[in-house]
């Protein structure tokens, strides 16, 4: 018996994938291409696991999207949302209101983030939070008497949303060639990825220590604002980690360098924590594992563990005594900014990730475990690299592991080794060629245990599969 049969008895699987392709439109996707395989319907979850309507069973090593820190199932987040449902299900906080649930999450953030952030504001996703870091960075600086401070720098294969502003800030090329992007005054410099800029053998890594290669990525963020003038720079903003991008960790040398240059020249730093906040990197926050004071934060996904839908910008005393004190009306928000049913969640997984310990988790034990773990992948013939940091990990499959030679790009190698993954009931990323986990926080070391087991053996099939393509 099917959990999707039980659910729904009069459906299957087939009917559920036809009704999908005839009304759903996924993101990120080739519509046409998922309508002919049918997409895979899940319908069931419990602490680290998934369940899909054919009953197979799923280690999910992504947490759902980056977001379900604590795993499915909590009964704490439930009632929090049954409760305040009741209670007072919505209202807004425009026209001098506010409810209490918004009220008490604005005071917790602020108690659990570094000591600048006493202020957030609220909005319902990532890429909500981004657009409002635009718009907030740019008024800030003509409060300021200086409206041509207007530029912010992202950095090429950053990730920061879907909308017009978040797609912007990104550098995703692909992205970038639908729909005229990026919007004006928004620039990228490179990523300081030690692995594609030759990993020590050529190119910009060539003879360099990943330290001085840190410097050295730093530093494009100087020559770029050197190029545009200081002067029209507003802000730089980038993830502590690169998630999307493929969990690709800076060399240490890097973020406080580039806190040493923002400094230098007074722009505002943005640290992107919609992925690195609430205890992924073994901090509350990316910004502290990589020794950055960022001005402004965008959080979302692990504020509620994805149990419902929220974002926001945690604004820092620099930019909110602007604001507050010279501003004001800020001609910004949302209908959902303040949510109450959304933040009576978020302080119930606050509360449970305190209750736990989870972050000291992360930081003294699981991380460090994974970490060692996915370090002994490097002895499999297929990986050229691989990093990890908190609860988060990558693998770059190589077609040369001693000359570090990628694959061909057009034979998708990480699709093949995510199509193992899948059929052996695993949830790994594939970007490009680089394949990647985050795991939910919570998880215990028997099942990195049995995670890795589960890498290992996908690892292994696409081995032998690529050598009987004759790709290797
Ligand atoms: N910033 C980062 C770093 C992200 O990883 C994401 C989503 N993966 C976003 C922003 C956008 O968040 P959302 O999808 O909630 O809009």
């Amino acid at each position: 018996s099917t959990v999707a049969s039980q659910a729904t008895p009069s459906r299957n699987t087939q009917d559920w994938q036809a009704a999908d392709s005839r009304h759903f439109l996924h993101p990120f996707t080739d519509f046409q291409g998922l309508a002919r395989k049918g997409a895979r319907i899940i319908t069931r979850a419990e602490n680290i696991y998934l369940w899909d309507s054919e009953g197979h069973k799923i280690l999910d090593a992504m947490s759902g999207l980056w977001c379900v820190n604590v795993g499915y199932g909590q009964q704490s987040l439930i009632d929090a949302a049954a409760a305040q449902m009741k209670e007072l299900p919505f209202y807004n906080a425009f026209f001098q209101t506010a409810t209490t649930p918004a009220i008490e999450l604005a005071e917790v953030l602020a108690e659990i983030s570094p000591p600048q952030f006493q202020h957030v504001f609220f909005t319902s996703s990532g890429s909500e939070g981004n657009d409002t870091i635009v718009r907030m960075v740019r008024r800030y600086w003509d409060v300021l008497g200086q409206p041509e401070r207007q530029v912010i720098i992202g950095r090429k294969n950053g990730y920061h949303g879907s909308t017009m502003a978040g797609a912007s800030l990104g550098g995703m090329s692909g992205m970038h060639a639908q729909g005229g992007l990026p919007i004006p005054n928004i620039t990228h410099i490179d990523q300081p990825h030690w692995f594609e800029h030759g990993a020590g053998l050529r190119g910009e890594t060539a003879g360099l220590t990943p330290e001085a290669f840190g410097l050295k990525a730093a530093g494009w963020l100087e020559a770029k604002i050197l190029e545009l003038g200081a002067d029209k720079v507003a802000a730089f903003i980038g993830e502590p980690v690169q998630g999307a991008g493929g969990v690709i960790v800076p060399p240490a040398s890097y973020w406080p360098e580039i806190q040493r240059i923002c400094d230098k020249y007074g722009i505002l730093l943005v640290s992107d924590e919609v992925i690195c906040g609430f205890g992924r990197t073994g901090q509350w926050f990316g910004c502290e594992t990589m020794g950055t004071k960022p001005d402004l934060m965008t959080f979302a996904k692990g504020v509620s563990s994805g149990y419902i839908p929220l974002g926001g910008v945690m604004v820092g005393d620099r930019v909110a005594r602007v604001l507050i004190e010279q501003g004001g009306e800020f001609n910004h928000g949302f209908t959902y900014s303040g949510h109450p049913t959304a933040c009576a969640v978020a302080l119930a997984n606050i509360r449970l990730l305190r209750e736990l310990d989870v972050v000291r988790h992360v930081r003294e034990d699981v991380g460090p475990y994974l970490a060692q773990r996915f370090a002994e992948l490097n002895d499999h013939p297929l990986v050229g690299e691989t990093q990890s940091c908190g609860m988060m990990a990558s693998v770059q499959l190589v077609k040369d592991k001693t000359t570090a030679t990628p694959f061909d790009e057009a034979l998708e190698v990480g699709m093949v080794c995510r199509g193992h993954c899948f059929g052996n009931g695993l949830i790994m990323r594939a970007v490009g060629d680089r394949m990647i986990v985050a795991p939910p926080l919570v998880m215990t070391r028997a099942q990195v245990d049995e995670m890795m087991g589960l890498i290992r053996r996908c690892l292994d099939l696409t081995l032998e599969d690529l050598r009987k393509r004759g790709w290797l």
